[in-house]
């Protein structure tokens, strides 16, 4: 999927000069190099099930399934297999062509793990692309979730390296970066993105996106995310960003990354169609469909079927 001839070395300098360039000069870059390398008119679906809920040890100042805030979502146990199954057949019958199981955990046991392997293997015998997130792994976890068939792992940078501990304080950017590294010697695609609407600077949107975008491979796919503002959480009451700096961060995303698969995540539930319809011009051409992202309000299927298609896209094949 990736050309070595792509720049794995981009200067910050370069990706503000980016973020400041008139929006339809930085959209008009986006679109061509979107054209270059994807079918402008087919998004990439995928669904998103939460298969242990809540209780998790870590503080990430945005999560609601952080113990350490009371936001009310409850802990759960780790899903049954057949429930996880029953939710994949349903999503594949939806038209999603790939199914992300999350749980809230600093790591997985290796008993969950087991169970978590188990599900990969059902949901990869249904026809589905099989994702998973559950926090820091192992180099040994890696190796045993790709010989289950698990085709992505998704571990979010959240920020730049500056402004990352100001958001989490019980794990380190470092520790990020090397997840990322077992997962990828592991030969499992990488998941890796962003939140963006946290109280960072452009300056810090600048650095998360030159991280990603020097990655010696680039994320297979790279969600980026407006912040799901939870009561409850450190970011409850944070000001909302101006949805045209959101769509910046895509357009630079698209810019640096341009093989990568670049997706609309949590926070589409409150942005405005007409947002949505510039961030597909800005290059994104992948979402999650469904009417949760893990905790937080998604659009419901039905609406986000209207929506493609008054805007002509399809699900990408
Ligand atoms: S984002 Fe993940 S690791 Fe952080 S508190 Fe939430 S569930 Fe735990």
């Amino acid at each position: 999927m990736q050309n070595v001839s792509e720049p794995h070395d981009w200067a910050r300098e370069e990706l503000r000069a980016l973020f400041d360039l008139p929006l339809s000069e930085l959209l008009f870059r986006a679109q061509s190099i979107h054209r270059e390398n994807f079918d402008p008119a087919a998004v990439q679906i995928s669904t998103l099930l939460s298969i242990k809920t809540g209780g998790c040890p870590e503080d990430c100042a945005y999560c609601p399934q952080s113990a350490q805030y009371d936001t009310g979502v409850p802990a759960e146990k780790l899903m049954p297999l057949d429930a996880v199954l029953a939710e994949a057949r349903a999503a594949r019958a939806a038209g999603a062509g790939r199914f992300c199981m999350g749980a809230a955990w600093r790591s997985p046991k290796d008993r969950d793990l087991d169970a978590v392997c188990a599900m990969v293997e059902g949901v990869k015998a249904l026809g589905l692309e099989t994702c998973a997130t559950l926090g820091m792994l192992t180099a040994a976890q890696a190796g045993k979730l790709k010989v289950a068939g698990l085709d992505y792992y998704n571990h979010n940078l959240d920020s730049s390296p500056e402004f990352y501990g100001e958001i989490i304080t019980t794990r380190t950017y470092d520790d990020r970066l090397q997840t990322l590294e077992y997962v990828r010697a592991a030969g499992i695609h990488v998941c890796c993105g962003g939140i963006v609407g946290m109280g960072e600077t452009r300056e810090d949107r600048v650095g998360m996106i030159t991280t990603l975008a020097n990655l010696p491979v680039h994320p297979e796919s790279v969600p980026i995310n407006m912040l799901v503002r939870v009561a409850g959480t450190p970011l409850g009451d944070a000001p909302a960003l101006d949805p045209l700096e959101f769509v910046r961060t895509v357009a630079v995303a698209r810019i640096t990354m341009p093989k990568s698969m670049v997706r609309l995540s949590a926070g589409r539930e409150s942005m405005s169609e007409e947002v949505q319809a510039l961030c597909f011009l800005a290059g994104a051409n992948s979402i999650f469909c469904g009417p949760k992202l893990l905790t937080t309000p998604n659009p419901e299927r039905d609406r986000d079927r209207e929506l493609m298609d008054r805007l002509g896209l399809s699900p990408m094949r």
